[in-house]
């Protein structure tokens, strides 16, 4: 099922209804430093997703050593190289406003990078542990051998009520999560690391995952699920169909997409796990 969305009609300028009682601020952070995969789409799948829905929206780009704001309802970190990371965590920490965010419950959707930032620590190619902002239970350690590339599919947590999150992955590093529940299994790929099965993070205020994509762009039920969790955000229906309906065709889609693959690769393990 596909949405009908006015190809003529700006979605990031102009909310779709007015609503004056609902407005949900997005800040997305250091785009150009955690930028390289294209993460920045997450924000603004976010906003479009918003207005689609009646709430207004507004977007706030912080780039590196600009004040992170104190009032936004959705922060979004996004994943980057090495170098960018230690310098992102870096300002983060003397800035303050990631913390802040998290001690009162704002929602924080991190990828890769963003996500391995704010764990307890984490290694790079030149550094085998920086500290990071200490916010999730997880630590990030280089991987032994080749770096996780290629496509991720995540059965995620079922009380997302999403469907399977298609995504994919590039890093060197493998995080072990220390307590608390990832996103999802994995699939297809790797995720947190080898042989751990699972991806990302998951608690009230934080969605994590080490799926670029964008990560929202290729499963719009998530940010979804991101939005309806603002505290008093008024989510107005999705203008021509339901969500659940959208929900559950995806889901199908994409596993019987991924039953062909498994099958045409012999990929038996996946088969079982997926239903033959
Ligand atoms: N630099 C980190 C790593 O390689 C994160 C990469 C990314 O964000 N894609 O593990």
């Amino acid at each position: 099922m596909r949405f009908e969305v006015e190809a003529s009609r700006n979605w990031l300028e102009k909310p779709h209804q007015a609503d004056a009682t609902s407005k949900i601020k997005i800040a997305l952070l250091y785009p150009d430093l955690l930028g390289t995969y294209g993460d920045s789409g997450n924000a603004q799948i976010l906003a479009v997703r918003a207005r689609m829905r009646g709430v207004g929206c507004e977007l706030t780009t912080v780039n590196g050593g600009q004040a992170i704001p104190d009032d936004a309802d959705i922060y979004v970190l996004g994943g980057g190289e090495d170098g960018p990371q230690q310098a992102a965590v870096e300002m983060a920490r003397r800035d303050g406003g990631i913390a802040r965010a998290f001690e009162r419950g704002a929602q924080i959707l991190a990828i890769c990078a963003g996500f391995q930032i704010l764990g307890e620590s984490f290694a790079t190619a030149a550094c085998a542990s920086s500290a990071g902002l200490g916010l999730v239970p997880v630590v990030t350690r280089r991987g032994q051998s080749r770096r996780c590339v290629g496509e991720l599919l995540v059965d995620p947590d079922p009380a997302l009520a999403v469907p399977l999150v298609s995504c994919y992955e590039n890093h060197g590093g493998q995080s072990e999560l220390l307590e608390g529940r990832p996103l999802g299994k994995v699939l297809v790929g790797v995720g947190n690391r080898y042989h751990g099965g699972v991806d990302g993070y998951l608690s009230d205020n934080v969605v994590a995952s080490y799926g670029h994509g964008p990560l929202l762009a290729r499963n719009p039920a998530l940010a979804d699920f991101i939005l309806a969790r603002v505290p008093g955000a008024v989510l107005g229906p999705l203008g021509n169909q339901g969500v659940a309906e959208e929900i559950a065709a995806m889901r199908s889609e994409r596993i019987a997409a991924a039953r062909k693959i498994a099958r045409a690769a012999r990929f038996s393990s996946l088969l079982s796990r997926l239903g033959h």
